[in-house]
């Protein structure tokens, strides 16, 4: 497995393995792997000759305040992750090699980015979905795999694809769970023993709602209450937002017909977490 650092190593490599009539499969990631991230990249396997990792935290989707300096950085455990499932390439620049002086292009996706994480932290999809034009553009991969953990990203970078005429198959890969339901997240590794048990409450309620809803209940605005109350119910737990929105579209509605994504951002001590589900009634 390579490890690559500069886009003009990037190039080099995607044309070669064009020249053979190689497909390839991107899986963008900032690091810090788990197997969230390895779902991704095996699927990648199945159905591309080439896997490309991404590692690279990107500054431009990270507020002010938010956690980008401290997030976990760890490329030696990682390499020996990607390397494990069969990733050919790990494609780490330097923040200074995807931004260099002078840089100031952006991509907008508008109208589903005005909610939920869109809300909480401006400028984040913006950030998201420019990095990722970025990655499509110096990997040029036929498809591209994402996970429903982060089910808004998907959508933004989806309209994205759709809009803009990209050529590049989206893959989306179900989220992965620990045993006990915890969503996996690189975050997760801030959390003391202690907010590791309390992070429990964000999967405990999605399952509450399905249950809510697999019993009859259709009212998105009950669901919505009772998934706020088992979430204060639990001390260390500080709600940022719970919502149903129809899905994929994302409207606000009052009962739920057909498919609908219910969202969750929590703080649990210092560590901002987020988790979903589709709630479907038939
Ligand atoms: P990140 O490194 O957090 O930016 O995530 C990189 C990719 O892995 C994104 O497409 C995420 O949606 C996906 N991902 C992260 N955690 C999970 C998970 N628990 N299950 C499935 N996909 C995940």
């Amino acid at each position: 497995m390579k490890i690559i650092e500069t886009i003009k190593e990037m190039r080099e490599f995607v044309t070669e393995a064009q020249r053979q009539g190689q497909s390839i499969g991107l899986v963008p990631t900032m690091g810090s792997l788990h197997e969230g991230h390895l779902t991704l990249m095996q699927r990648a396997k199945q159905v591309c000759d080439i896997v490309v990792t991404s590692i690279f935290i990107n500054p431009t989707q990270f507020g002010p305040n938010e956690d980008f300096a401290k997030y976990p950085r760890d490329l030696t455990g990682d390499s020996k992750k990607a390397a494990s499932v069969g990733v050919e390439v790990i494609f780490h620049p330097q923040a200074a090699e995807m931004y260099p002086e002078g840089y100031s292009s952006f991509i907008e996706v508008e109208g589903i980015t005005g909610k939920l994480c869109g809300l909480s932290r401006p400028g984040h999809f913006r950030g998201v979905a420019t990095v990722v034009n970025k990655l499509f553009n110096i990997v040029q991969p036929n498809m591209a795999f994402f996970g429903q953990k982060d089910a808004q990203q998907v959508l933004v970078l989806q309209r994205m694809v759709a809009d803009l005429n990209m050529n590049i198959t989206l893959e989306v890969v179900p989220i992965v769970r620990e045993a006990d339901g915890l969503a996996m997240s690189s975050r997760n590794a801030f959390l003391s023993a202690e907010e590791r048990r309390a992070a429990l409450v964000l999967s405990r309620s999605l399952k509450l709602a399905e249950e809510l809803v697999a019993q009859g209940e259709d009212n998105a605005l009950k669901i919505r209450s009772q998934v706020m109350a088992e979430i204060q119910a639990e001390e260390l737990a500080d709600c940022e937002y719970v919502e149903v929105y129809n899905y994929p579209l994302l409207q606000g509605i009052t009962a739920i017909t057909g498919k609908a994504l219910l969202a969750l951002a929590v703080r649990i001590g210092k560590t901002r977490l987020i988790d979903n589900t589709i709630l479907e009634v038939k």
